[in-house]
């Protein structure tokens, strides 16, 4: 995975500060989690990484490359949102190709990699079925799978597990952090959940009022004697 960079990111809805200055180097192949109470500013700040939305002041760099001028579907990310945001009419496989057929990638090559997206995420024999069809864990699995299937170079998930009930919140955690290691990927988790945050992320970002107050392992922020 390819290191992310924050660098001075200021963002204001009308007069209201939303995120204040965040500074924030992600690792290649690290998870940082970015926690804290609702309103704090955590998806505002993922949305500017996403590129749905534009800082007021600051920098996004991808690897060696800025991307604040590019449009979200050139910035090369993959979002998993809580509340899946699968496409209902299409079946599993088709929703996953999504993002493959729209860069263009032939009928095979994308059936190439749908076969190996639906093995990933242990969904090989749903390919056919539609998102309705399925348990909300085995739509996030499918979602998951979606997000990866265009080999994002950074991967964003927004409280992925806040519509799981408790078992499978827990799976799809082991299952996040299994794949992210497996393919060393580069992540940001937007949580309010300090748990889930100390499960899977290698760092946590705590904010407050759109501001980073406290950054390091989870061991250095929650295990302290
Ligand atoms: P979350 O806290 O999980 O981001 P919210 O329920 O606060 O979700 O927000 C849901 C949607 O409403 C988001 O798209 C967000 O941009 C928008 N939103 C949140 N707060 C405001 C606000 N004060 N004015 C307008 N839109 C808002
Ligand atoms: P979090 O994700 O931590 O819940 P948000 O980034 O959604 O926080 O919100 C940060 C602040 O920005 C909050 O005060 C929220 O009300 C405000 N906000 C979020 N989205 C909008 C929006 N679309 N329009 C106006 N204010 C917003």
């Amino acid at each position: 995975g390819e290191p992310l960079t924050l660098d001075g990111i200021t963002h204001s809805y009308g007069d209201g500060l939303a995120v204040d200055d965040v500074t924030l180097q992600v690792a290649g192949g690290e998870l940082v989690a970015l926690l804290g109470p609702s309103g704090c500013g955590k998806s505002t700040l993922l949305r500017i990484v996403a590129g749905f939305l534009n800082q007021s002041q600051g920098h996004v760099k991808i690897g060696e490359r800025f991307v604040d001028s590019l449009p979200p579907n050139r910035r090369e990310v993959g979002i998993v949102f809580q509340n899946y945001a699968l496409f209902p009419h299409m079946t599993v496989a088709d929703n996953i190709a999504y993002g493959l057929d729209a860069r263009g990638d032939s009928r095979s090559d994308q059936r190439f990699r749908v076969e190996k997206m639906l093995k990933t995420v242990r969904m090989e024999d749903f390919g056919d079925r539609k998102p309705g069809q399925l348990s909300g864990g085995q739509q996030q699995r499918v979602a998951l799978a979606r997000a990866l299937a265009v080999q994002p170079r950074i991967l964003l998930l927004d409280e992925p597990f806040a519509a799981l009930d408790k078992n499978l919140r827990l799976d799809m955690q082991i299952e996040i952090k299994r794949l992210q290691r497996q393919f060393a990927l580069t992540a940001i988790l937007v949580t309010h959940d300090q748990e889930e945050a100390m499960a899977i992320a290698d760092r946590i970002a705590v904010m407050r009022k759109g501001r980073i107050e406290q950054l390091g392992t989870p061991v250095e922020i929650y295990d302290q004697p």
